[in-house]
């Protein structure tokens, strides 16, 4: 570690999740965002003899690791959809050949049968996930294509599994031990309280209201040299409102969201990570595995879906371990958006009992999902939301040739229609997450406490001291700009 990253002393968990990589442990590893979680795969990827494969859900984020790599003398190839047919084929040809160092690429490209069949002509010896709680249905940032994953560690020979997340419910880190099917896996988890966030909440009457409260912390950190950070907005029209707002303001912003053009995306990135502009408006497409050290603030302009969310959000500020302020601000219409968001993201049992009727009439020669589609009375987000449901449960699995096969062809439509119900527990669970997160605004107790509460119910938190209501609403900002700068 000292040769080859500088670091001098091992930070909580890392150790341990190193040793047991390389004692070939799967080990699950949950670590606030900034803890160094990257460190706990390179540096045993730095001892085996065979490849590393790192999954990581964006493009740019695997760019930004592999380059990192590079630049301390380690080879590191990319393979992801970005890449010209040369590319490709040269990535694909130096595979062949046995490559013996890290190999970033996306769920996407491991649910290609083709792409799997090539990586097993080279020797994997740790298969890393990061970002794990992708693979969960009830995380935040579900990805239906880190499902395959479990197919995926299966066909490279089961090679030691190391899965990354700053994810904090017991739902969601089971689930991924379900996933990617290692039950058996060390779980090192190193708490979640991150010291230097101070939680603030604002309620704001109306639009007018929540637009001056933003733009209120915004001026004041950037007057005071406080630094830049991020505002997180619920829709893509609110994040061009606050961007105006900032500009009227003197205070031109980047944006970012789903429904720019990657190029432009891209460049918006690059201009907050570099500090040409140092405060960046976005939907939550921003942000995942970002590593900004010196982000002061984060505010969110409503009311985040679930804690989770708002608690990974709120974990880019401060990585450097310095204060940083996270401020919510919120109209109590908020909750009625992500309720919109939520309905209907679910399989009813009647899709299920139709896709499965559907696979049974076609076993003999299991279809494609285009063959499915052709033939199956759901519209295809449905059907496909059915196929992830039946992967998850081994109802069906898909082979190297993406066909699908039925596990379970007996299945009655009494049994289907308990797994539809059990989903629907669970969008009622959702439900109650979304409360959780009203609560955590409208309280007059300590937020810290109550955050780490809900992700640690078992264990006994203090007050944190240092949150808007603990410090009777006195200390915030101020107390914190003075500490900063
Ligand atoms: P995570 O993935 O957990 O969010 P990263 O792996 O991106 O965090 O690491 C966050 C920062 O911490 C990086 O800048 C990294 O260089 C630094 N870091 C990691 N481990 C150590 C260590 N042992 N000592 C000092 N700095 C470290
Ligand atoms: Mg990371």
């Amino acid at each position: 570690m000292r040769e080859h990253f500088g670091f001098h002393e091992f930070r909580r968990g890392q150790e341990q999740v190193v040793r047991s990589a390389l004692e070939g442990r799967d080990t699950l590893v949950l670590m606030p965002t900034g803890s160094g979680k990257s460190l706990c795969y390179q540096l045993p990827a730095l001892e085996m003899e065979g490849a590393t494969v790192v999954v990581s859900p964006l493009i740019a984020l695997m760019k930004d690791q592999a380059q990192a790599l590079r630049a301390r003398g380690f080879a590191a190839l990319v393979i992801n959809s970005s890449l010209s047919a040369a590319e490709r084929a040269a990535a694909e040809a130096a595979i062949a050949g046995g490559f013996p160092a890290f190999l970033f690429t996306t769920p996407e490209q491991l649910a290609v049968p083709e792409f799997r069949a090539l990586l097993r002509r080279t020797r994997v010896d740790l298969f890393v996930v990061d970002e794990a709680h992708c693979v969960s249905q009830w995380g935040h940032d579900f990805r239906p294509e880190y499902l395959a994953l479990g197919d995926a560690i299966e066909d490279l020979g089961r090679p030691t599994v190391l899965a990354l997340t700053a994810t904090a419910t017991r739902d969601v880190a089971e689930d991924i031990l379900r996933q990617l099917r290692i039950p058996d896996a060390r779980v090192v988890h190193t708490g979640f309280d991150r010291p230097n966030l101070h939680l603030a909440v604002t309620r704001a009457r109306d639009e007018r209201e929540r637009l001056d409260r933003v733009s209120e912390v915004v001026v004041r950190c950037a007057r005071s040299g406080l630094g830049g950070g991020i505002i997180y907005a619920a829709t893509v029209k609110a994040v061009g409102e606050i961007a105006d707002r900032l500009r009227e303001d003197g205070l031109p912003a980047a944006t970012y969201h789903g429904r720019m053009r990657a190029a432009d995306r891209a460049a918006s990135q690059d201009a907050f990570m570099s500090g040409e502009l140092p405060v960046m408006v976005a939907t939550n497409a921003f942000g995942l595995g970002i590593d900004k050290p010196d982000i002061r603030f984060v505010i969110h302009a409503h009311l985040p879906g679930t804690l989770e969310a708002y608690y990974q959000e709120i974990g880019r500020a401060g990585r450097d371990g310095e204060p940083a302020l996270c401020e919510l601000v919120y109209v109590e219409d908020d909750q009625k958006l992500h309720r919109f968001f939520q309905a209907g993201r679910h399989p009813s049992a009647e899709d299920l009992v139709n896709a499965h009727h559907a696979l049974r009439r076609l076993s003999e020669t299991p279809p494609t999902l285009s063959e499915l589609q052709a033939i199956s009375p759901l519209p295809p987000t449905r059907l496909k939301a059915t196929l992830n449901l039946f992967r998850t449960r081994r109802v069906v699995k898909e082979d190297l040739a993406g066909r699908f096969l039925l596990l379970e062809p007996e299945l009655t439509a009494c049994e289907l229609g308990r797994i539809a119900r059990e989903c629907e527990d669970r969008e009622h669970r959702e439900q109650l997450k979304l409360r959780r997160i009203l609560e955590l605004a409208e309280r007059r107790g300590c937020r810290w406490q109550y955050v780490l509460d809900d992700f640690e119910p078992d264990t006994t938190h203090a007050l944190c001291g240092r949150c808007d209501n603990c410090t009777g609403g006195r200390g915030w900002p101020e107390a914190t700009l003075r500490k900063a700068s």
